[in-house]
């Protein structure tokens, strides 16, 4: 088996000296266990905030609703994208005010509405007929945004398909709501998540000047455009920086619309918080299952059920760190539930440096977004993701 010394650039990731702080204040934590440092998820924000100055941030919580992480943007200013009562009955406990909220998910319950629309919440979204006569009739006079379907081409977590609809439905929506009471405010998007082609926002802002002509013909004005989510957080597979993208994105929006800018929102969910988190794990084992087999098999104490289920397909590649030093050779991950979907990543070749053994722990970067949110309870008994704010001592 071929080996070679094992390098990991642990600055490609997260500044090394507060890396070591962060390892040093995980070290009596039991694991598995996510540490989120408010402090990066503070400079995503203003950094975002920056190279956009003219946009208005709602943060989707569904990245990541820790409380410290919502009080916090609630503290810088932020809005949030809400996706259901639960989460709207979080952000009114924390007293953050109905006009900096929206419901963003199209697939809603009637009593959701009711429920939203009672709280003081007026901006919706939608991409269907039933679910807008649901509007009109529960949520009269809210502004509607028109979500228009996207292909999701170039992301690594596409969230195509099953939102959104095509821009001539699209359209009968906009020209119907506006018969109705209901104000027809602006149309989203979502070109899916960690998005790496920065030119997938061209096309859907091109689709969003197409029906705001559309509309106009029949005196309708919309106001807002909601270029979603899909901004990149800081995985093994490179991308862009954000900077990058708000200038291509700002420019793509000022080549359509000209000097009559619609006002702009987005929706970060991963580019603020994925960058924040390190899951600490731990080798639970380290096995050759043949004296023929190349590969050994890894087990960590996380895997697809405790918190990592994008690695489905291997979508997302999450940086991994071992700590030894020395040659390495390449294994297969998986984690520790009685599943045998439960592999982390068979084709794309991780390396951990030999003499690595059962007990060592094991570093996962770039783990502050969907991963405790989306982590199982009690499968196996195991509980869900312990997630825990980092403090400086
Ligand atoms: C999930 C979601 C987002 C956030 O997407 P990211 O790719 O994590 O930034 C934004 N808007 C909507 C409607 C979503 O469902």
């Amino acid at each position: 088996m071929y080996k070679e010394q094992y390098t990991f650039n642990i600055s490609r990731f997260m500044d090394e000296e507060r890396f070591e702080k962060i390892i040093s204040f995980a070290k009596d934590i039991p694991t598995p266990c996510l540490i989120v440092d408010l402090d990066i998820v503070r400079n995503k924000y203003l950094e975002l905030q920056a190279s956009m100055p003219n946009y208005k941030i709602y943060y989707a919580v569904k990245a990541n609703p820790m409380l410290e992480v919502i009080m916090l943007l609630n503290e810088l200013g932020a809005n949030f994208d809400l996706a259901s009562p639960y989460e709207l009955d979080q952000m009114l406990n924390l007293g953050i005010e109905p006009s900096r909220l929206s419901f963003g998910n199209t697939i809603k319950k009637v009593n959701d509405i009711k429920y939203f629309y009672e709280k003081g919440v007026r901006l919706f979204a939608t991409d269907s007929k039933l679910d807008l006569a649901n509007l009109a009739k529960y949520a009269p006079g809210s502004k509607v945004l028109f979500r228009i379907l996207t292909e999701g081409t170039g992301a690594d977590w596409p969230l195509s398909r099953k939102f959104g609809s095509h821009p001539d439905t699209i359209y009968h929506l906009i020209v119907k709501a506006a018969k109705m009471n209901l104000q027809p405010w602006g149309i989203s998007f979502h070109v899916g998540s960690q998005q790496r082609d920065i030119g997938q926002w061209d096309d859907a802002v091109a689709r969003c000047k197409y029906l705001f002509d559309a509309v106009a013909e029949e005196g309708i004005e919309l106001k807002m455009i909601n270029i979603g989510g899909g901004f990149p957080a800081n995985y093994v597979d490179p991308t862009f920086s954000i900077q990058e993208y708000a200038t291509e994105i700002q420019r793509f929006i000022t080549e359509d619309f000209g000097d009559n800018l619609p006002e702009i929102i987005l929706e970060p969910g991963r580019s603020l918080v994925a960058d924040a988190g390190v899951i600490v794990s731990e080798v639970i084992n380290v096995a050759r299952k043949s004296k023929n087999n190349l590969y050994q098999w890894v087990y960590l104490d996380i895997g697809k059920f405790g918190g990592l289920i994008e690695t489905i397909d291997e979508s997302i590649k999450f940086p991994i760190y071992f700590p030894r030093k020395g040659l390495a050779e390449e294994i297969i991950l998986a984690g520790p539930t009685c599943d045998s979907m439960d592999i982390l990543y068979e084709h794309y070749r991780y390396r951990m440096p030999e003499g690595t053994v059962p007990g060592d722990r094991v570093y996962i970067f770039t783990t502050g977004a969907y991963t405790q949110s989306y982590s199982s309870v009690n499968f196996n008994g195991f509980p869900p993701l312990k997630a825990v704010i980092f403090e400086e001592k």
